[in-house]
């Protein structure tokens, strides 16, 4: 077989140390030496001897077991890994599972780290790398949380050869030079060689050969001071490496076999199939195939002490090219069979596959063309079915990917649906909102136009009252309170038109009269007690007429102190009576105006309303003309008197002309009849206004 195995690329990080030196130097632990110290001791044993160590393990397991949890971890750690060297997985296992077990309350992260390391490791020999990666590089994690530099440089390392395998280099020479990083601070050397160790195989995967040696070279220099003759051996191999690598075999194999003395020396059973194996490699490559065949056949049983049935495999693999070199095609073919076999069993497909091509090729070398091509076609048929695996794989890997999308696209879509939702809720609330806004400003616009109504409601009352009063005082005189004479003229012109029943025909028993009244002397009030009494006389006046007269009569402020009255419906007989009671009436009710009393007297002209001339009413205006005629007599004839045109029957025009202009003459001519009344004299107590009848009065009387 021509080149190093592939397994030989990991295999070196197990290596170890001096035996020699602790081994005999051991012996049971003495009373007064700390666990620890005694633990630490054994540790390379455990690693590479592992015989050696697990009975010194054993005997400080209750002790250790029952000691804190540092030690405890560390104690479990070494057994796990001793068992392993043995070939015992599955107690290595169950040990690295208890580790776990330990540091999962999360409270012991040291116990967690080595039991996830452990673990890894033993994937390793179980071939699943995949699950291998995943626990070492969660072991390199939760080294972080703790203190113990070494620890998290061992972790570095292994997920560093983890990031490796998976092919990430990158990540890889990341986590291996900061494991160095690391293990400089550390003060244990063995921590820092295993790192420069691994540093070194990587550089050398990646071509890097220069800084490979020197890394290689560093290692080297401490392993040698320190005197640990294992690890020098597993650096020897990776120098091994290095040449074949760069083509110098004849160093490669002197190398081995310096590396094989180291590890007999120091009993080595954990690793030296692994030196053993690239020595069959090395002479195979030389074409010595019975020492290629000698070391191949130490490698197997070596291997089979630590269950390493890859390497196992190699080493039958490479004895069949050894037999095929010496000409015994049965047996090489038989050896193959068997590491093909065994390969088989390890799961190790590409290894597999790489071995049948191998194969192929080798019995096509021995002229066995039938063996050649069953060679070819199971390696076919392997390819094919990794090929499938893999597509399957990917499938899966897609699927996932295709449902974590999925999933997240309807998280996405939830959440999607969420904010729509709380954004309707918000837009409730603000409708809400909005409605109580318009509820309340509805409210405050019914209450303000309430109180606008009722304002205006009051405004309105309050107008009709100002209307009525300025109608009041349109139709009334301010200072009787009596109707004006614009009044009187607007309600005679109904009247003449509505009520033109006419109450003075003959045959009826009521008439309607008018009766025009003035002051007599009036002058003289004004000019006695003043302007202000004499305004008093007229209010005076203007009351009394309220009380002589009915309500249903109109009364009238005619002029300054002048009345009119006008009374509608009164008995024929009684018209004569009126015009006594107003002489009377007016003249007895005096007023007492600052200590003295003012009566006055009146003069009276009246008429019966309507008047008829040949049996057709005149004009209230010409009666109001008659009246006044009538007044003036009154006046004329003494005052105190009143001057009545009666007995009006079926005058003609003419006459009432001449009545209208002198009803005196008419008078006298006997056109007219006249009745004449006159007034109480005035009251002694009183100082009246009336002045002495003149000599007229007095004739007329
Ligand atoms: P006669 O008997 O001839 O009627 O004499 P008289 O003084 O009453 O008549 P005259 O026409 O000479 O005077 C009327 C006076 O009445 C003149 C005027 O100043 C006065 N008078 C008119 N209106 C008012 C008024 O509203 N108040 C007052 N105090 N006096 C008025
Ligand atoms: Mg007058
Ligand atoms: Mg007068």
């Amino acid at each position: 077989m021509s080149g190093p195995k592939h397994r030989t690329t990991r295999w070196l990080r197990q290596f170890l140390m001096p035996l020699t030196l602790c081994v005999a130097s051991m012996g049971p632990a003495a009373a007064d030496q700390s666990l620890d110290r005694q633990l630490r001791g054994i540790s390379e044993q455990a690693r590479y001897v592992p015989e050696q160590a697990l009975p010194q393990l054993l005997l400080l397991e209750r002790q250790a077991r029952a000691a804190d949890g540092d030690t405890k971890a560390e104690l479990l750690s070494q057994l796990s890994m001793a068992q392993r060297g043995l070939g015992r997985q599955d107690v290595a296992l169950a040990l690295a599972d208890e580790l776990i077990a330990i540091g999962q309350d999360g409270r012991h992260p040291v116990g967690l780290a080595k039991g996830l390391l452990a673990k890894g490791e033993i994937m390793v020999l179980m071939n699943d790398l995949e699950r291998s990666h995943a626990l070492l590089w969660q072991a390199e994690k939760v080294a972080g949380l703790t203190n113990d530099l070494a620890l998290q440089s061992e972790t570095s390392v292994a997920s560093g050869q983890a990031f490796a395998e998976a092919g990430n280099f990158p990540v890889a020479l990341n986590r291996l030079q900061s494991a160095v990083a690391t293990a400089r601070r550390d003060d244990q050397p063995i921590v820092l060689i295993t790192a420069l160790n691994a540093l070194a195989r990587l550089q050398r995967q990646m071509k890097d050969y220069e800084r490979g040696f020197s890394t290689l070279k560093e290692a080297m220099d401490l392993a040698q001071q320190i005197g640990a003759s294992t690890r020098v051996a597993a650096l020897l191999n990776t120098e091994y490496l290095f040449t074949s690598a760069t083509k110098q075999p004849a160093r490669g194999l002197k190398v081995l076999l310096e590396a094989l003395d180291l590890q007999t020396a120091a009993h080595d059973t954990a690793t030296i199939h692994i030196t053993l194996v690239n020595l069959s490699d090395s002479y195979l490559i030389a074409k010595n195939y019975p020492k290629a065949r000698m070391y191949a056949t130490q490698a197997i049983s070596a291997a089979r002490r630590v269950k390493d049935v890859a390497t196992e495999a190699t080493a039958y693999v490479n004895i069949g090219e050894a037999q095929l070199g010496m000409g015994n095609l049965i047996e090489s073919k038989q050896n193959f069979e068997r590491g093909l076999a065994l390969y088989e069993t390890s799961g190790d497909k590409p290894a597999l596959q790489s071995m049948l091509l191998e194969y192929g090729t080798v019995l096509e070398q021995a002229c066995d063309m039938a063996g050649a091509i069953a060679a070819y076609h199971r390696e076919r048929a392997l390819s094919n079915e990794m090929f499938e695996n893999a597509r399957q794989k990917a499938v899966n890997e897609l699927q996932q990917r295709y449902q974590a999308d999925d999933r997240e696209r309807r998280i996405e879509l939830l959440s999607r649906e969420n904010q729509v939702k709380s954004a309707e809720i918000d837009n409730r609330r603000l409708q809400q909102r909005v409605w109580w806004l318009l509820a309340v400003v509805f409210t405050m616009g019914s209450v303000i136009v309430a109180l606008l109504y009722r304002k205006v409601q009051h405004a309105n009352a309050q107008l009709q009252v100002k209307n009525l009063e300025l109608k009041q005082q349109s139709v009334r005189d301010p200072l009787t309170l009596l109707y004006n004479r614009r009044h009187f003229q607007e309600f005679m012109r109904s009247y003449a038109q509505h009520d033109a029943r006419s109450p003075g025909t003959p045959g009826t028993d009521t008439v309607g009269a008018m009766f025009l009244l003035d002051v007599d002397h009036f002058k003289n009030v004004n000019d006695g007690y003043g302007h202000a009494a004499g305004d008093a006389v007229l209010k005076m006046i203007a009351e009394n007429l309220g009380v002589i007269l009915r309500e249903t009569d109109m009364i009238v402020r005619w002029g300054g102190e002048e009345f009119l009255a006008f009374l509608p419906a009164i008995s024929r007989n009684g018209v004569d009576d009126i015009a006594r009671r107003l002489l009377t009436g007016i003249a007895a009710q005096g007023i007492d105006y600052q200590g003295q009393r003012i009566a006055v007297n009146v003069s009276v002209g009246f008429a019966s309303y309507p008047l008829l001339a040949n049996g057709v009413p005149i004009s209230w205006e010409r009666t109001v003309n008659l009246v006044d005629m009538a007044l003036y007599m009154a006046k004329s004839h003494g005052r105190n008197r009143a001057y009545g045109i009666t007995n009006f029957d079926q005058v003609d025009e003419q006459t009432i002309v001449r009545m209208e202009q002198d009803l005196e003459q008419a008078a006298n001519e006997g056109l007219v009849e006249l009745s004449v009344i006159h007034g109480m004299p005035a009251d002694p107590r009183a100082s009246t206004v009336a002045s002495t009848e003149t000599v007229a009065d007095m004739a007329l009387s």
